[in-house]
């Protein structure tokens, strides 16, 4: 289907994309890679008068280091942030969870951004940066704000970005020297996570130190398996230990019933891809 018309604006600096938001209010809709909203319009499922792209907007691409943290760009793309050497270093899990995201098409069009803010639960972005801790930078008409991940994902679809306001960049804590990896569960190759897991963990002298593992598609919002990480800390990185630490990974979650597998199905994939992502990491 041909999307119903709409007025087309390519802002060069977050102050004018503002200025656009503020002027159309929810009229509006804000265009990053295009790969959700596009099929969006096409099916007409949503029509806005305004398309605001933000595709030229140079501020607001990139990965840089700031002291303890790397800051990556809304407007960066999945392809851009596999290329970086400080993504991979710094936070290992993000990296393998976008090496996972679709296919290189959509991977070279696609932004970080845009995939949080869309905050679909299946997405493979929001988990690694739950489990990092990652703070989110908002932009709106009374300045930026910092919201942390945990405050981040209200729902399905439904963010802390508010209407008038941009994400502008994520702040993810450096963690140098932690392993990371991502699980992902599919049936055929680019689905969507039926369920996934990403798992970062720094080993010391063969313990576990620290963990931090993200569920995607365990309910509306990616979650945190904090039980998991408790269980972890301590434990030896053996195949036994990290087992039974793993055990309670679809504690306090709330899965999806639908066609690719059931709640219950997806409660006992989540221990087992646990297991199997946290013992990559730990370089097993
Ligand atoms: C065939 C196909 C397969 C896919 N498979 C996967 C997969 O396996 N895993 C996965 O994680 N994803 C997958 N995706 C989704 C893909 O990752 C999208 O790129 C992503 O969800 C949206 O990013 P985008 O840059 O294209 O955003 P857009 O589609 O341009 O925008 C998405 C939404 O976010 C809003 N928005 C975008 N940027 C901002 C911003 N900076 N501030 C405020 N609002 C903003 C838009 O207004 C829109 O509502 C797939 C998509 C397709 C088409």
């Amino acid at each position: 289907m041909i999307p119903a018309s709409f007025d087309y604006v390519a802002p060069t600096s977050v102050a004018e994309a503002l200025a656009a938001l503020a002027e159309a209010g929810d009229d509006a809709k804000v265009l990053a890679g295009g790969q959700s909203l596009l099929p969006i319009l096409r099916m007409r499922l949503n029509a806005p008068e305004k398309v605001i792209d933000l595709g030229r907007i140079e501020e607001l691409r990139g990965v840089r280091e700031d002291g303890e943290h790397i800051v990556i760009g809304a407007m960066t793309t999945y392809a851009d942030l596999l290329d970086s050497d400080l993504v991979r270093e710094h936070a290992a899990v993000l990296h393998a969870a976008v090496k996972e995201v679709a296919d290189p098409q959509i991977r070279h069009r696609g932004t970080v951004g845009g995939a949080l803010v869309h905050a679909d639960p299946a997405g493979d972005v929001g988990a690694p940066a739950l489990a990092l801790d990652t703070e989110f930078v908002i932009a709106g008409s009374g300045g930026e704000r910092s919201v942390p991940a945990g405050e981040f994902f209200h729902d399905l679809f439904e963010t802390a970005v508010g209407e008038g306001e941009l994400l502008t960049s994520i702040r993810v804590p450096k963690h140098t020297g932690w392993g990371g990896h991502y699980e992902k569960f599919v049936r055929v190759a680019h689905q969507w996570s039926i369920v996934a897991v990403a798992a970062a963990v720094r080993v010391e002298g063969g313990t576990i130190a620290e963990a931090a593992i993200g569920l995607t598609n365990m309910g509306s919002t990616p979650l945190r398996a904090l039980a998991v990480e408790a269980a972890l800390v301590g434990a030896e990185a053996t195949d036994e230990a990290i087992r039974t630490a793993c055990a309670a990974a679809a504690e306090g979650t709330n899965p999806p019933s639908d066609l690719n597998g059931s709640a219950d199905y997806r409660r006992a994939l989540a221990p087992v891809l646990t297991r199997r992502a946290v013992l990559a990491a730990a370089g097993g």
